[in-house]
């Protein structure tokens, strides 16, 4: 029996679709250099994917043909050697489209497995975000800015051949560093790329992470129905229309939370989220009207109250206030809860505003797409800057 090795993408759905597609397929390209075979896919249920929700690729590699169909037979892998996320704020959870449940990030890598994640934070920002795990792993972070692109485009940042690089690094049975060398300049034609690679591929490191890190709290868990116990065909049943929640904001002062999904929560779609200044709000209703996700309760003052369990950060709140900074999206990776910003203004009305003048600070260096013709070809060189210094 010869050796398997399988790699998880977790991506943001249309956002990063193209960058996935191209490290999957280069995982297989550089390990068949080495005469090992592969086949990249994407995970079913994630397809059609939309904008931001978590989905996934996968590359299975084997040193043979009987090992490689062995690994196939299986629906998509049970554990992994290498989980990419190419958005650190991933790391929180992963929710997909065909609904699992929050899901822990690292859920698929085997002991010892590796977490590969784009990021400019730190290893203590993203171990806390990540779910503990039963068994240690490793942690290994390629740094830069987090790269998004919209449907059509691709920006060419090097994102994809600098995790080549380290992945070459970080699991070297799988491929070398030339291997991968190799296949980028037989694609892309560009020695640029390929001294990305190797540069990525001397500065990754890794640390362990134990099992006592990270973030405590017990994953989502659910029983798959068995043969007998399914209905006859597929029936979903709907969220009731038009009502408030049992237990709303404030019902008995005369605030009103809309009704939505108990379990689907969306807030892993999120790479960034909406800060409201609740003393310069106007209570024009543009934001509770526009949010494409119902996302506002409305407080019993008439304040309009992001929920951040349902959030899923597309950021149009921010584009129809029409007041100066009183909606403002602020990086995910700046919190680490997602309690209610209403609450914590009625509260304290002056620690709310020095909580909200520190967390715009952290106004996002992603973003979800380009808003005019040539803007990535301005952005690049500064990007490439950035991680080249890091
Ligand atoms: S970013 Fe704003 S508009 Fe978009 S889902 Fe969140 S609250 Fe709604
Ligand atoms: S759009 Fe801005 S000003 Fe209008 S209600 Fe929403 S937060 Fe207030």
């Amino acid at each position: 029996m010869g050796r398997l090795f399988a790699i998880e993408i977790i991506y943001r759905g249309i956002f990063q679709k193209t960058l996935a597609t191209r490290l999957s397929r280069s995982v297989v390209l550089a390990a068949h250099q080495e005469g090992k075979l592969g086949i990249s896919f994407g995970r079913y249920g994630d397809s059609p994917e939309r904008n931001g929700i978590p989905a996934k690729n996968f590359a299975i590699v084997a040193t043979d043909e009987q090992t490689l169909q062995e690994g196939m037979a299986k629906y998509e892998p049970k554990e992994v050697d290498i989980t990419i996320a190419l958005d650190d704020t991933l790391c929180k959870g992963v929710e997909s489209w065909a609904w699992y449940g929050l899901q822990p990030v690292n859920r698929l890598l085997k002991p010892g497995g590796t977490l590969i994640v784009t990021s400019c934070e730190g290893p203590e920002a993203i171990i806390a975000m990540a779910h503990r795990k039963e068994a240690p792993y490793n942690l290994a972070i390629v740094k830069g800015t987090v790269s998004f692109s919209g449907l059509w485009v691709y920006k060419d940042d090097h994102t994809d051949v600098r995790i080549l690089g380290a992945i070459a690094k970080l699991l070297p049975d799988l491929f070398s560093l030339k291997s991968v060398q190799k296949i980028i300049v037989d694609q892309w034609h560009d020695p640029v790329k390929s001294e990305s690679a190797a540069r990525s591929y001397e500065r990754v490191r890794s640390v362990t992470v134990r099992t006592d890190q990270g973030n405590p709290e017990t994953p989502y868990k659910f029983d798959l129905p068995k043969w007998h116990e399914m209905g006859e065909g597929v029936a979903i049943p709907s969220i009731p229309a038009g009502h408030a929640v049992a237990d709303p904001v404030s019902n008995a002062e005369g605030g009103f939370r809309p009704d939505r999904n108990p379990t689907f929560k969306k807030f892993s779609t999120r790479t960034m989220r909406p800060v409201v200044n609740f003393d310069t709000c106007i209570k024009c209703t543009l934001c509770w009207l526009h949010c494409p996700d119902s996302c506002f309760d409305v407080t019993p003052e008439g304040l309009y109250d992001a929920n951040m369990q349902a959030c899923c950060g597309c950021g149009v709140c921010e584009a129809v206030c029409p007041v100066k900074e009183c909606v403002t999206m602020v990086n995910e990776t700046e919190f680490g809860d997602n309690q209610s910003q209403w609450e914590a203004w009625r509260h304290d009305k002056d620690r709310y505003q020095t909580w909200l003048a520190g967390k715009i600070k952290s106004r996002p260096e992603r973003s979800h797409g380009f808003r005019y013709r040539g803007q990535y070809e301005e952005q690049v060189p500064a990007v490439l800057e950035t991680a080249r210094k890091a």
